[in-house]
């Protein structure tokens, strides 16, 4: 028990009861609310500071794993899956095995995947990181521009890599950045700008060096470097990078160097075996450089790989397949009620229709179920049913009923 002269006073700060809003009682003292906090945030600080990044507790799954894991929530994309989970597992190794009896160094391998908006590109990064729980952040290339103009320093994606790592230097060093859009920073036109291309070549100068492996000052709060901020230095040969891009219209550049390379030897047996639906799969670094990307960007992105267009089957699957499908989540939701929703074959056939017809890809399909479902999840709660039965006829209903035309592609 407390002494009676301390029972009405924090033992910390030895404030009285009548001055505070909350006193603790321990074997022999108190707390109040305000010692309370500030000891947590002790404890939180100094908890931290230990935890230090430890590489061993990334999970290093084989390629065949680490496609497997995946599988479960990307469809299709073999080819995009396989060589990924390749250069993960190389790099990962590379981090893991530092000790060098041969001298031989394993070089970074940062990626480029291709392939039209809505195939999975993100969802394979995002995917990726979320397997071997290291820190991953999306940065789309847009927002950079070169340091003094308007938009975002090019470190400030280093700085979202910090913030998603709960600014531990050490496993921001280690975390996957995704670069989207990496296309929009093509030069423009084929030669090397006499002016200053301020959002293009410049930002691919920019990226260069951070691709590759330096030591970078990082603006810790983001946005524009000012002199009174400080920089936290952040080594990124460690880092890697994977970056995206539709790259419109490169399918015509594929196919022009496909075409003056087949002349002049076998050049019919050779156009007979090019699948004119996917220029995507030929797609070599020569075409990104005809694209605009700089020479030395593409040399510091050796692994190149293409993302499939979605087919309609693709996207039947993806609407009930990976591991947290639109269809699931709604199922979910009503289970939280107590209702159990099912969809007629036809019902999940006509909503992909709908996302091919309005060109939406796979983004679509959701935003489609949404009209769909929207009257279903207002009304349902109220009303003391146990099952729901989304039937084709239900879904054409509630469809065009719906503004649907808000969702067609611009
Ligand atoms: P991208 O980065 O290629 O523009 P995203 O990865 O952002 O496309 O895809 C948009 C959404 O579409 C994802 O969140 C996911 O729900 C769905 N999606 C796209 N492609 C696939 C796929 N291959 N498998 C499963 N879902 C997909």
């Amino acid at each position: 028990m407390p002494k009676k002269s301390n029972m009405d006073k924090c033992s910390f700060c030895g404030r009285e009861k009548k001055n505070v809003d909350l006193l603790i009682a321990g074997i022999d003292g108190h707390i109040c609310e305000r010692c309370a906090e500030q000891a947590y945030s002790i404890i939180k600080e100094e908890v931290k500071k230990d935890d230090s990044f430890d590489l061993n507790s990334v999970k290093l799954l084989k390629p065949r794993e680490i496609k497997g894991f995946v599988d479960q929530y990307v469809i299709g994309q073999d080819q995009a899956k396989k060589i990924l989970a390749v250069s993960v597992y190389n790099h990962y190794k590379r981090l893991t095995q530092r000790i060098d009896d041969d001298e031989t160094e394993i070089e970074k391998s940062n990626i480029i995947l291709v392939g039209e908006t809505g195939t999975g590109k993100t969802l394979l990064a995002r995917t990726i990181a979320k397997m071997l729980h290291v820190p991953f952040t999306i940065v789309d290339a847009t927002i950079l521009t070169e340091a003094g103009y308007v938009g975002e320093d090019i470190e400030s994606l280093l700085t979202r890599l910090l913030q998603a790592a709960d600014y531990n230097v050490e496993a921001a060093q280690r975390g996957i950045v995704f670069i989207d859009e990496i296309d929009k920073i093509a030069r423009k036109g084929d030669n090397p700008s006499i002016t200053r291309d301020v959002s293009g070549e410049g930002v691919q100068q920019g990226l260069l060096k951070l691709l590759e492996g330096s030591i970078v000052n990082v603006p810790p709060q983001g946005g524009r470097k000012h002199p009174e901020q400080k920089l936290i230095p952040l080594d990124t040969k460690d880092i890697l990078f994977i970056c995206g891009g539709a790259f419109d219209g490169i399918e015509r550049k594929i196919a022009n160097r496909l075409n003056t390379k087949v002349i002049g030897y076998s050049a019919a047996k050779n156009s007979d075996r090019i699948e004119r639906e996917n220029m995507l799969q030929y797609i070599s670094p020569q075409d990104l450089k005809s694209f605009g990307l700089i020479p030395e960007i593409i040399g510091r992105l050796p692994v190149l790989t293409y993302l499939d267009p979605l087919d309609k089957k693709t996207l039947r699957n993806i609407l009930t397949e990976p591991k947290n499908s639109v269809i699931k989540q709604y199922k979910k939701l009503f289970k939280i009620d107590g209702i159990t929703l099912e969809f007629e074959e036809d019902a999940l056939q006509y909503v992909v229709d709908k996302a091919i017809e309005y060109k939406l890809g796979a983004r679509g399909l959701r935003s489609i179920c949404e009209s769909i479902m929207n009257d279903a999840m207002f009304d349902s709660p109220s009303e003391k049913i146990d099952n729901l039965f989304v039937s084709l006829e239900y879904a054409e209903g509630k469809l065009n009923r719906s503004n649907i035309q808000r969702l067609k592609a611009s």
